[in-house]
């Protein structure tokens, strides 16, 4: 293996897109760690603000069920590495596609722990006024106990503490809001959205909402039925995704909302 840099030694390449690539690496105690190398040199001035921005947001997040950021340097004049833990479990894509490709599903429980852990930390981003604007299953990464951590933060905003909006619309968002659909601001409220199509996508193992175009997809999210759970989990844990994936963006419950209701009440009682 080659020594990266700053004592950093690369394991094997793990990802790479338009920012550049992503490298597992491990430190000299050995610990495996996350290295995102972002390329600012081809970049244009919005594209290198969002790199930066994504230290700036990463930097300033400590949470359990957030991954958690480590540092970040320039290398080669041209490169920004940022250096983050390492969640050992995958993704919430890759183990959401193996169940369904193993003919199973996930209980109820399973469900509701992950559920919890993503609005735990969807509070406290939420509170620190970050929306994060691309939860979707494979920005959610598990460690190898299953705990759920949110990682990807190179959309994210940090919104001025006075104005509950972000002025600039969304690139590329996985999981359409109806509110983005009809070019509004993403809100906190979008994200919330976004949860709720990632609990359809563990209780259903697909998305909730599909089509061959994005026109016709823009049609399902804003004029079609609000996708609902099937019967084998309990009422709570269905109305809850109903109210998560409510059309009108001022009915969905906030993250402090969600974590009141008895359903998730209960399991922070069995996580403690
Ligand atoms: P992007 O989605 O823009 O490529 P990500 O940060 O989501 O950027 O991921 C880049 C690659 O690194 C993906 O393959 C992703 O699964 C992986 N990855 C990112 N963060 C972690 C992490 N903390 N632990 C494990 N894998 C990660
Ligand atoms: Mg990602």
């Amino acid at each position: 293996s080659t020594t990266s840099s700053r004592g950093y030694t690369k394991i094997k390449d793990i990802g790479s897109g338009s920012y550049g690539k992503a490298i597992l690496v491990q430190d000299k105690e050995s610990k495996l760690y996350v290295m995102k190398i972002i390329d600012m040199s081809r970049m244009d001035p919005k594209q290198r603000k969002d790199a930066i921005n994504e230290v700036r947001v990463l930097s300033s997040l400590k949470h359990p069920y957030i991954v958690s950021y480590r540092e970040s340097y320039m290398s080669e004049g041209r490169n920004l590495a940022i250096v983050m833990d390492y969640a050992d479990g995958g993704d919430l894509h890759q183990r959401i596609q193996r169940t369904r490709q193993a003919g199973k599903v996930f209980s109820e429980e399973r469900i509701v722990r992950w559920l919890t852990e993503a609005a735990l930390a969807l509070k406290y981003l939420h509170d620190k006024h970050v929306l994060h604007r691309d939860l979707k299953s494979q920005n959610l990464f598990l460690t190898a106990q299953d705990r759920l951590r949110i990682g990807d933060f190179g959309i994210s905003r940090v919104l001025e503490s006075t104005v509950a909006f972000a002025k600039t619309t969304i690139g590329t968002p996985y999981y359409l809001s109806p509110e983005i659909c009809l070019e509004k601001p993403y809100t906190f409220s979008s994200d919330i959205w976004a949860l709720g199509c990632v609990l359809y996508e563990l209780a259903c193992l697909r998305v909730p909402f599909d089509a061959t175009s994005l026109q016709s997809l823009v049609q399902k999210i804003t004029r079609g039925p609000t996708p609902v759970l099937p019967n084998s989990y309990s009422p709570d844990l269905r109305h809850l995704c109903g109210d998560l994936l409510h059309r009108e963006q001022t009915q969905r419950p906030s993250a402090q909302e969600i974590l009141q209701r008895p359903l998730i009440q209960y399991e922070i009682r069995r996580m403690l």
